[in-house]
């Protein structure tokens, strides 16, 4: 049919009928909000290349996590901020350390509401690397999935509801599954961060979370932008190793990895809209030049209809906001 027998203009006529014919929906139930969890008392620093987005002591978190369930998101994913940093990273594996203290008071205070782990090394150590470093500086993979697994499990046991590894170490998810049902743990999912890129979008995210690397980057773990296929293999890996959703990170600029990922699985996927993602628009509507909330739903409902199930972003408290208008 060509025109003028069909116009598709027809459709598109007034807001009702755009309504009808939506193809892709954003709702909050898809929304997932990050928050950092930092030592101390009385905390409540906003992050400067993050505006609206704290670093939070315990009771201020809990108070945060309040509002995010008033607002109907269904999960946080939590990184913890230290107090002290060491080599290897010994307040991520400590059942007294920030992440699993925040962990028992969120879920002591704010019941009906998800919360997920980052498990990872670089908020940890000294050196802002994602785990153990061999003596040449790399990190040491297979040293890292023990600490890894350690760290997971004390999660699990301050009462995470999923734990998320973000290291890149290979084999890191069947080592976490491993350690987790060997703990009575079974019943807790892993969010695997499957196909995480070595991406200049993170950079706001090394403020928020003080975990920029002291020396050299992660690019030899996390993965080459310029791939896919591997991308494919590294998830298949993940789901083989006993993966319950798999990740896909960042999300804006890797829009054609989650929907081949979402393609070739059928595990739910995630897809992180990153510190980056979320800056360039806050700084973009300050001064002017975009309509920041225009934008900010445009871009959810980008990675929504690339195929991400679940999206973890900074935007989840002003989205879901907007979407209950
Ligand atoms: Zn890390």
């Amino acid at each position: 049919m060509n025109f003028p027998e069909y116009r598709p203009r027809r459709l598109r006529k007034n807001e009702l009928f755009r309504r009808m014919v939506r193809e892709t929906r954003l709702s909050v139930d898809n929304l997932i909000y990050p928050l950092f969890a930092a030592a101390g008392k009385n905390v409540r620093k906003e992050i400067v290349s993050m505006p609206g987005v704290y670093q939070l002591s315990v009771s201020n978190l809990v108070k945060e996590v309040r509002e995010v369930k008033a607002l109907g998101i269904p999960a946080v994913l939590l990184f913890g901020i230290p107090a002290k940093k060491d080599a290897v990273g010994s307040d991520a594996r400590s059942d007294d350390g920030i992440i699993q203290t925040a962990v028992r008071a969120i879920k002591d205070a704010v019941p009906g509401i998800l919360v997920v782990t980052d498990v990872c090394f670089c908020e940890y150590t000294d050196h802002g690397h994602c785990g153990i470093l061999t003596m040449d500086g790399d990190v040491d993979n297979d040293a890292t999935l023990e600490i890894l697994a350690e760290s997971a499990v004390t999660h699990a046991r301050a009462g995470a509801d999923i734990v998320a590894p973000s290291d890149m170490m290979d084999g890191r998810v069947a080592a976490i599954r491993e350690a987790l049902d060997a703990e009575g743990f079974a019943g807790i999912p892993i969010m695997s961060y499957a196909a995480k890129y070595a991406s200049g979008f993170y950079g706001p995210f090394r403020d928020a979370a003080e975990s920029a690397p002291q020396f050299g980057d992660r690019r030899s773990y996390q993965m080459d932008p310029p791939n896919i296929r591997e991308a494919l293999r590294e998830v298949a890996l993940d789901v083989r190793e006993g993966a319950d959703i798999v990740m896909v990170k960042p999300a804006l600029a890797y829009l054609d990895v989650i929907c081949r990922v979402r393609d070739a699985f059928d595990l739910p996927v995630a897809a992180y809209n990153v510190s980056g993602e979320y800056s360039i628009v806050k700084a973009g509507a300050k001064l002017g030049w975009i309509d920041g909330e225009r934008v900010m739903m445009e871009s959810l409902v980008a990675i929504r209809r690339a195929g991400a199930d679940m999206i973890l972003t900074y935007f989840a408290k002003e989205a879901a906001k907007v979407l209950a208008r």
